[in-house]
């Protein structure tokens, strides 16, 4: 999750956390932060012209006029932004904030999420082969791919949750740092993995381009990658508007849409086969939605409420809010 310049980040994947909601409890938190800085550019196209979306707090979202990507203003840097995934990320007291309510708690919705996915994984992956998990938070996907016959690999730059995919998967299959750093350790060599997946971890990433020209050299000729990420003009977040609950502004630094997100791949040497949102859904519980329906206001929140009764029991959904992203090297 996200790193210093020239770091490249290894992200907390996984369907992600979720709040909606624009009331910040520490409005001044980015403005205390010794380390912030103000946004000026467009990451992707580099222009300087751009609209303001909206302002939340002390932050302000802005579309660039040139290519359309949406990004965040000012925004945490260097240890700050590295100290967003510490232990209070994964069991927030502040989930519509930051993090998640309690990751490891929902491990086997995670799980189920992940089985479904494999179809698509098996599709672009028939045979068992080499992947890599950038960002595998607490390795649950992997578990899910080994399970497949794959020879699983994980980075994850938050030691706080890389702890539990090493306890389950063991230290030779997860390495805890940036995955730069994972490829020196490791002695990967370029062109060794047939399938490189990262799950809601581009948009925490400050230069997604470092970032994606590392996994270029990893895949082998033919290889794929499968990156998943939120879209910012799907129907949901544009009904929601600055409610939409991937509005997280410590963590969600850029918000793509399937023209951006087709550009800075293509930008990085990749060819993109397929984006859509048919797989992004994920599994999650009766209680879960029941607290996002209260996150959007009181009455929505009072008719939710017969739902937490449910809590043990979980269903499918899919907002098609996200998209993911199917693509090789050129
Ligand atoms: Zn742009």
């Amino acid at each position: 999750m996200t790193a210093p310049p020239n770091r490249h980040a290894t992200e907390s994947h996984t369907p992600d956390s979720d709040r909606a909601g624009s009331n910040h409890a520490d409005a001044n938190d980015v403005k205390q932060a010794s380390e912030s800085e103000q946004i000026t550019t467009c990451q992707v196209c580099g222009s300087t012209e751009r609209e303001l979306k909206f302002e939340d707090g002390p932050y302000k979202v802005y579309t660039c006029t040139s290519c359309t990507f949406v990004y965040v203003t000012p925004r945490l840097t260097g240890q700050a932004l590295l100290d967003v995934y510490n232990e209070t990320y994964w069991k927030s007291d502040n989930p519509k904030e930051r993090g998640y309510a309690d990751y490891a708690k929902e491990s086997a919705l995670y799980l189920k999420t992940y089985k479904k996915r494999m179809k698509l994984v098996s599709k672009w992956l028939p045979q068992p082969g080499r992947i890599l998990d950038v960002g595998c938070a607490a390795g649950y996907f992997l578990r899910v791919a080994q399970q497949h016959g794959h020879d699983v690999h994980g980075v994850e730059l938050s030691e706080a949750i890389a702890k539990e995919a090493i306890e389950s998967l063991g230290p030779d299959r997860v390495y805890n740092g940036f995955l730069d750093d994972a490829v020196k350790a490791r002695g990967w060599q370029e062109q060794s993995f047939d399938l490189i997946t990262i799950w809601d971890v581009i948009e925490h990433v400050p230069e997604p381009q470092g970032l994606l020209d590392s996994i270029r050299k990893l895949l082998k000729p033919g290889g794929k990658l499968l990156l998943e990420t939120q879209n910012v003009e799907s129907r949901l977040a544009n009904k929601l508007g600055k409610l939409w609950h991937h509005y997280k502004h410590d963590e969600h630094l850029y918000h793509f849409n399937p023209s951006t997100i087709e550009r800075l791949l293509s930008d990085c040497n990749f060819k993109v086969l397929t984006c859509g949102s048919a797989y992004a859904g994920k599994y999650v519980s009766f209680g879960f939605l029941a607290e996002r329906a209260g996150r959007l206001g009181k009455i929505p929140g009072l008719l939710a409420k017969p739902l937490a009764l449910l809590k043990p029991c979980n269903l499918y959904i899919n907002p098609h809010d996200e998209i993911i992203v199917i693509a090789e090297p050129k």
